[in-house]
């Protein structure tokens, strides 16, 4: 905008009608699930379910709800493994020291938890969660990560193997089905909270628990993991060709 605001005054109605006839004042749009009006400032998305606009405040909610399913989903898959598996749901907010879901096999002697994450595949094939977020303050604060082992060292017993990771679900779209992608690591009772390791992720990556994985892979993330896992081999191949050229 070349233009400066010199003065500042009301229009009078006639200015009015006539700003109007040269530029006229869109109709409002409206959010076809909550039926309010969009404000101006407000992002939306076209939704082929919903048949209209969703507005901002309505996703947000309809992305927490599949949080939520995926928590459950995640726990009923383990359950068919073998595992006992329960969500907690109060470990999102608050001061508590709790992870998303804390799994244990009874036979196999293993303790597990992890911080489940869903992903808007659309948007991110990769992510990284990490194990210490800065707030806005600038002060660092433990993520769900941290909270798995901590939750790990206060629970665990003699001979126990626990392990603490993410399991990361990429939401392909409507009626298509998600890859969950597991990452698994050993957590002792004397590992130190700072040294937890961020776990970088990737749709194409393998899974620390394939059995659950591979119940998730349909056709479609078959060929997305195989374009992507191509990709990386042939940049790999680069970065090789490029360390053995002579250097001048
Ligand atoms: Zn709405």
């Amino acid at each position: 905008m070349s233009s400066q605001i010199t003065e500042i005054r009301v229009l009078s109605s006639e200015e009015l009608i006539q700003q109007q006839a040269v530029q006229p004042i869109l109709p409002p749009k409206y959010c076809v699930r909550c039926r309010k009006i969009i404000p101006v400032d407000m992002r939306y998305r076209r939704s082929k379910k919903y048949k209209g606009l969703v507005c901002q405040r309505c996703d947000s909610a309809l992305w927490r709800s599949k949080g939520y399913a995926f928590e459950l989903d995640f726990c009923r898959r383990l359950k068919k493994l073998g595992y006992g598996a329960d969500r907690i749901p109060t470990s999102g907010g608050g001061g508590t020291s709790l992870p998303d879901v804390i799994v244990n096999h009874y036979e196999k002697g293993i303790r597990l938890a992890f911080e489940l994450k869903l992903l808007n595949a659309n948007a991110h094939k990769s992510w990284m969660v990490y194990a210490w977020k800065k707030d806005k303050k600038g002060k660092l604060k433990p993520s769900q990560l941290v909270k798995a082992v901590q939750y790990l060292q206060n629970h665990m017993s003699k001979g126990d193997m626990c392990k603490a990771g993410a399991a990361i679900k990429f939401v392909l779209g409507e009626r298509v089905k998600s890859p969950i992608i597991v990452k698994l690591f050993d957590v002792t009772k004397d590992m130190k909270l700072k040294d937890v390791p961020d776990l970088p992720f990737d749709i194409s990556d393998s899974s620390d628990m394939p059995e659950l994985t591979a119940q998730t892979l349909s056709k479609r993330s078959r060929k997305i993991r195989k374009v992507r896992k191509d990709m990386t081999f042939e940049r790999n191949k680069l970065k090789i060709v490029k360390t053995y050229e002579p250097s001048k």
